[in-house]
């Protein structure tokens, strides 16, 4: 018997790709703690409309995701933003994100200077200076601020970098590494003979879209992003998998048969065991490092390393006439230095066609990131009531929504620092002696839906060629 534990995506795409590997569905379980499959993709309703809890939307630059859709069957369902320009709150009002920046990056750092009033006069001076500091010597790895305030100053990381790069990770920037968060910026500067960042960077920014051809690279569903889980978990289900909802692991002993797999019990009646050939670990870090702590000590304290950001995402209707001009774009992002609750919010029903309503807007809105919990002291009624007066001084909207729904995250995104991409690999070779045990999943080859994707897919191929002919 083979068993996945854990099935957000990673552990689904992770089942998938064993069938198609010829693994017999009869000898395949996956083992999840939740009453749903889905992990952080969880779609809820407001107003008769499926809004997300989790992910938004997953990115198509790479195949991995729409390659799943297709592969259960909805990848003609597959619908885009309408927009997707996020504003940015600094300096006490909201300025529209400045043209040419990547990743937070000003390209043109001259062009960006002289239009965009996001930076301070003095910032705006501080990063002209990329163009003439002497190269910025950079180890093997570092963090994203390190090269960032070294060549345009604390400004533009602080304003930009971190609420675009940091924001997906609910990360900072003074955190997370360069090679395994941001690897272009690394890359490119490593590779140019420029001492400017903004310069290295021209080489690799893509053509600009002739006029009208621009296409959005992001997806999801018009039923919710969790379309996209039902029907692998139909397709799963319909092939003969052994699907074991709200049922926890809670150990992996070695036997001298192998592998044995302690599901939890309840109360003092100990959960059953299962014998194994084979586990795919597709559950968070700290969980992995419980599972392991008694086959794989070495492994299962460094996966202990691994950091996680705590977020909540609140889900708001307002009607029309609370906002003084319609919400423009698909966002705002919030800046940590502006010391607000809020880090983001989504214009979901501007940004989606399928959210549209006639009277309301609905808004996602994101609190809580790396360092910051102040969230969680916070009961749901006073945290949605802190939300509205924040947005009622950000968007100029009266703080009146007619309903309101938290979502609150524990271990939400993981914190890829400096050498993450070491970590990952030392954890890896620790296994090696632990049977056949692989990890998969957002803590380890990144943490958009498509990344864990392709690594479910990828640890259900290095299991299948370690089985028996
Ligand atoms: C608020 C938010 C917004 C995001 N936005 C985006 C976005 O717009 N685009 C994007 O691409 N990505 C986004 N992400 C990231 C992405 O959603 C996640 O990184 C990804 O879904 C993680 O999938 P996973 O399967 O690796 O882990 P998870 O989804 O965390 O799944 C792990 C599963 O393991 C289960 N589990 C844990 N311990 C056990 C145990 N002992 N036994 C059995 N089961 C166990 C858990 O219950 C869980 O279901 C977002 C994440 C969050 C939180």
């Amino acid at each position: 018997m083979l068993a996945i534990l854990g099935g957000g995506i990673s552990g689904i795409a992770a089942a998938l790709e064993l069938l198609e590997n010829g693994v017999s569905p009869g000898e395949l379980l996956l083992i999840e703690a939740q009453d749903t499959l889905g992990g952080k993709i969880r779609s809820i309703e407001m107003a008769g409309k499926p809004v997300e809890a989790g992910p938004d939307a997953f990115l198509t630059r790479t195949a991995a995701a729409t390659d799943l859709a297709s592969k259960v069957g909805i990848g003609d369902q597959l619908v885009r933003p309408q927009s997707f320009s996020a504003s940015i709150w600094a300096r006490g009002r909201r300025h529209p994100s400045p043209e040419g920046l990547m990743l937070g990056v000003p390209v043109s750092v001259g062009q960006f200077v002289r239009t965009s009033a996001v930076l301070s006069p003095l910032g705006r001076l501080r990063a002209l200076l990329d163009l003439v500091l002497p190269k910025t010597r950079l180890a093997d790895d570092a963090t994203i601020s390190h090269l960032v305030r070294c060549r345009f100053g604390r400004e533009v990381d602080e304003v930009l970098v971190d609420p675009m790069v940091g924001g997906i990770n609910a990360g900072s920037t003074t955190v997370l590494g360069l090679r395994a968060v941001a690897p272009q910026l690394l890359d490119a500067y490593q590779k140019t003979g420029s001492s400017s960042l903004a310069r290295s960077l021209v080489a690799i920014v893509p053509p600009r879209p002739p006029a009208g051809g621009r296409i959005i690279p992001f997806a999801s569903f018009p039923t919710g992003l969790d379309t996209l889980v039902r029907a692998a978990e139909a397709q799963l289900e319909a092939a003969g998998v052994k699907i074991m909802k709200g049922t926890r692991a809670e150990s992996l002993t070695n036997s001298r048969t192998g592998l044995v797999l302690q599901l939890a019990g309840t109360g003092r009646k100990k959960g059953e065991k299962i014998p194994l050939a084979g586990v795919i670990l597709a559950v968070p870090a700290s969980s992995a490092a419980v599972l392991l702590s008694q086959t794989a000590r070495s492994a299962a304290a460094k996966l202990e390393r691994i950091d996680y950001a705590d977020v909540a995402m609140t889900v708001m209707r307002y009607p029309k006439s609370a906002f003084s001009e319609p919400p423009q774009g698909s966002g705002l992002l919030v800046p940590r230095r502006s010391r607000h609750l809020v880090t983001a919010v989504t214009f979901a029903s501007r940004k989606w066609k399928h959210l549209e309503l006639p009277d309301s807007e609905l808004l996602r809105v994101s609190v809580g990131r790396f360092g910051d919990h102040r969230f969680a002291a916070m009961d749901d009624a006073s945290l949605q009531r802190e939300i509205a007066a924040e947005l009622a001084e950000m968007l100029d909207l009266r703080p009146s929504p007619t309903e309101a729904a938290t979502w609150r995250w524990k271990e939400a995104l993981p914190q890829y620092r400096p050498f993450h991409k070491e970590l990952v690999a030392s954890i890896r070779n620790d296994l090696a002696g632990a049977g056949a045990v692989e990890l998969c999943g957002a803590a380890y080859d990144g943490v958009g839906v498509p990344a864990c994707i392709t690594s479910g897919t990828e640890a259900a191929r290095r299991m299948a060629a370690r089985l028996p002919g």
